[in-house]
């Protein structure tokens, strides 16, 4: 196990991608394996913060008391091919997960973008991310969980294990009795929601675990369901002149059904463009883009694809000249290079302004698209400050980043922040459908929950962890 106590030792644990910074804390431990995590669990009794890899971009892995513990080293990783189960260790990234199941034909298809993160993070933050037009958010993968508990008590759960009987749990884990009650958020988001508390009637327990952020349990290995390795996946960059023909087609792109859905339905506005061009100047600026994909199964189904994809552009006049189609690894690499560069150069720009990042992650139902559409521009056509919009615009989930220069323009663009949340929050949209809540979202949760929900999901935290001592501070105060 690795101990270190000078904090000049451990400063790249300090802050996330969010450019939120902790303060004040004692140690850093790095334990080996899931035996040295709940030695360390025994022994403190400080305020604890898990840290995966700090892609994070609410501030979830940062804190301002206590003790920090990496899980790093948690990474082996054992896959089951034949009932496609792959059991991975919390600590492993998306790249280590992608490139074992790849030795052994396998997929797991829920891409969070950045390939740095963590299993453990994903669980933590319920992320989602490019794929989740086809195929939802980590949630739906999850099989079984080792959850070890602030007092270094450890769970194993299995999906369908225990389930609420209606909006109570009452069970019997590890000989202990545990019962307490929920509310039904009634929400319209269950298939892409990261903030706070997951509950609804008949429920599973691991549903609570998975997005609570770290706050009820350290997640130490996770098997997930897997897919086989696809043939092949077509990737598409197509620009428009036009905002307005832009959404038509994707509003066309959403009711394509199985088996040639998309699996991805990705934006980027014309200031999205104009920051890429800056740096890459092989992007065009224009007025908008769209990155898509499409999953070719089998080799026999390629030529159906690829016809059916080529008379849907037709039906819309795009000139051919505006469709970059993938059909080499280089030229994949170079989309998927677009797509993740984009938040890398906005969190650089951050980070050199010394400021935190302001970046909504909100989400709408499908019959609301229009009316986000209107409200953001209405909210953000008069703004100076500097500002794009891109993301899973197939899940209505939008990430708006303000850019601004110095104080002045931060304050401001969080009162545009405040009043999008307000905006989103009366729609019944969720506040943050992958991110998680985190520190840098808590103030917005109101705008969700009333306060009533808020002190229920504080009344769950204090029956797994009646001291409050790990993750403090994430989801709420
Ligand atoms: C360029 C970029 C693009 C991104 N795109 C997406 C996207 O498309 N979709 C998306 O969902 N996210 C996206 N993210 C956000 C980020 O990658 C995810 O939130 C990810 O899940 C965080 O993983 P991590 O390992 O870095 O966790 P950290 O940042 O270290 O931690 C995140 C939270 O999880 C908790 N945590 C971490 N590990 C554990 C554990 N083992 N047990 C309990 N709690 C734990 C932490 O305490 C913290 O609260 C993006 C980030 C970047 C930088």
């Amino acid at each position: 196990m690795i101990i270190k106590d000078k904090k000049e030792e451990f400063e790249k644990y300090l802050k996330d991608e969010s450019n939120s910074k902790s303060e004040n804390i004692e140690k850093l431990y790095i334990p080996e394996n899931e035996e040295e995590l709940i030695n360390i669990l025994k022994k403190e009794r400080s305020f604890i913060t898990i840290y995966g890899s700090g892609t994070g971009i609410v501030g979830g892995a940062t804190n301002n008391k206590g003790i920090i513990i990496s899980t790093e080293k948690l990474k082996e990783i054992f896959i089951h091919k034949k009932n496609k189960i792959v059991q991975v260790g919390a600590g492993a990234t998306l790249k280590e997960l992608a490139e074992e199941l790849k030795k052994y034909d396998l997929w797991y298809p829920v891409d969070s973008t950045e390939q740095t993160a963590t299993i453990g993070g994903n669980f933590a933050t319920n992320a989602s991310g490019t794929r989740s037009f086809r195929f939802g958010c980590i949630r739906n993968f999850v099989e079984a969980a080792s959850l070890i508990l602030v007092t270094g008590e450890k769970i194993n759960l299995k999906r369908k294990q225990i389930i609420s009987n209606n909006l109570t749990f009452d069970f019997e884990i590890n000989n202990k009795r545990i019962k307490f009650d929920m509310v039904d958020l009634l929400q319209k988001f269950y298939f892409k929601n990261s903030a706070g508390y997951y509950m609804k009637k008949n429920m599973d327990l691991m549903d609570l675990f998975i997005g609570s952020e770290g706050t009820l349990a350290i997640v130490t290995d996770i098997s997930l369901k897997v897919m086989d390795m696809p043939h092949d996946i077509a990737v598409f960059l197509v620009y428009f002149d036009s905002k307005e023909k832009c959404f038509e087609v994707i509003k066309e792109l959403k009711k394509i059904e199985v088996p040639y859905k998309p699996l991805s339905i990705e934006y980027f506005d014309k200031n999205s463009l104009t920051l890429l061009n800056s740096k890459l100047n092989t992007v065009d600026k224009r007025a908008a883009a769209l990155v898509f994909e499409f999953l070719i199964e089998k080799s026999n189904n390629e030529e159906k694809i690829y016809m059916f994809i080529d008379s849907f552009f037709a039906r819309y006049e795009i000139d051919s000249k505006d469709i970059f189609m993938a059909s080499s690894k280089y030229k994949k690499d170079f989309i998927f290079h677009v797509r993740e560069n984009l938040p890398q150069i906005i969190n650089e720009y951050i980070r050199q302004q010394g400021l935190k990042k302001i970046s909504t992650d909100f989400a709408v139902s499908d019959d609301l698209f229009d009316e986000m559409i209107m409200i953001y521009d209405n909210i953000l056509n008069g703004t100076k400050i500097p500002y794009v919009v891109f993301g899973h615009i197939g899940d209505n989930n939008l990430h708006i980043n303000f850019l601004p220069k110095n104080d002045k323009e931060y304050n401001k663009a969080l009162e545009l922040y405040e009043i999008l949340a307000g905006e989103m929050g009366k729609k019944g949209g969720t506040i943050s459908a992958e991110h998680g809540i985190g520190k840098l979202k808590k103030r917005y949760l109101k705008y969700m929950y009333d306060n009533k929900i808020i002190d229920k999901m504080r009344e769950i935290k204090k029956i797994f962890d009646s001291e409050m001592r790990l993750n403090t501070g994430n989801i709420f105060d």
